[in-house]
């Protein structure tokens, strides 16, 4: 399914004329759980098609945070709005980005006897 795109120029030209806008890196806003900053997975729900047969189906509005403890579910833009608020009040305070949204390097991991040019 396509989706019309916003007038995203437009509406932040508009938004500068009323408030001051701070543009907030959205990394990780989506999958992190705001309440316990696990990763939030897709969930699937029974649908029946027109045959009457019943599947499973993934919903996109929805997630579920992975954490046995926490095991939250969200609607996918409530979780990340409250991400993007913690993201804002990190930013207003001088603080870090919290760790669950933060762009980590992660470690190439080679299989052993093999070195960075590839060769044995
Ligand atoms: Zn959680």
């Amino acid at each position: 399914m396509e989706y019309p795109t916003a007038p995203v120029k437009k509406i932040q030209k508009e938004m500068h004329r009323h408030a001051k806008v701070i543009k907030v890196d959205e990394y990780g806003t989506s999958r992190g759980c705001s309440r316990c900053g696990g990763k939030c997975m897709g969930v699937k729900f029974p649908k029946q098609d027109k045959e009457g047969v019943v599947k499973l189906s993934r919903s996109h509005q929805v997630v579920r945070c992975s954490s046995n403890e926490c095991a939250m579910c969200w609607q996918r833009d409530r979780n990340s709005s409250i991400n993007h608020l913690k993201l804002l009040m990190c930013m207003l305070r001088n603080e870090e980005r919290p760790a669950y949204m933060r762009r980590e390097h992660m470690p190439t991991i080679r299989p052993s006897g093999v070195d960075k040019l590839g060769k044995r």
